[in-house]
């Protein structure tokens, strides 16, 4: 993570302590938070950040391709993902939690469908996670 503070000290970013916080907390998020659990969780740092500022820093790392959006929806709310590559998701239906699925999907690349020229490949997978499975087992027996 401090290899992005230092990309963004390149690009001439200002780095608030703010900001910092922002990137650092997106550095151990595996979560992939919405707007509001960044706020929820910097605010106790930080009292003073405001919504505002997470927008416009999540905005900025975003354009700068440091972070990527979702457009899969986390409880209705766009979530946002510290990995900029290009990888798939599973939301899961019970708890609403995104893991990261690190499947190679042969259906889902680059290049020619029915025609259409595609280019970029992000695959959103529905279901129920381990965790709630092990939790239905349990409350089975
Ligand atoms: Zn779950
Ligand atoms: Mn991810």
């Amino acid at each position: 993570m401090m290899e992005i503070i230092e990309r963004l000290k390149v690009k001439g970013i200002t780095l608030t302590p703010q900001r910092i916080a922002i990137v650092e907390f997106l550095g151990k998020s595996v979560a992939h938070p919405t707007v509001e659990d960044i706020h929820k969780a910097i605010k106790r740092k930080y009292p003073t950040m405001s919504m505002a500022t997470v927008y416009s820093t999540l905005r900025l790392l975003k354009e700068l391709g440091e972070i990527q959006e979702l457009s899969i929806m986390k409880r209705g709310k766009a979530c946002f993902d510290p990995n900029p590559k290009l990888h798939h998701h599973f939301l899961c239906r019970k708890c609403g939690k995104i893991l990261d699925m690190d499947v190679d999907c042969p259906i889902i690349k680059k290049g020619w469908v029915s025609g259409c020229r595609v280019e970029e490949a992000q695959a959103y997978l529905y279901g129920v996670c381990s965790e709630c499975l092990k939790k239905e087992q349990s409350a089975k027996e």
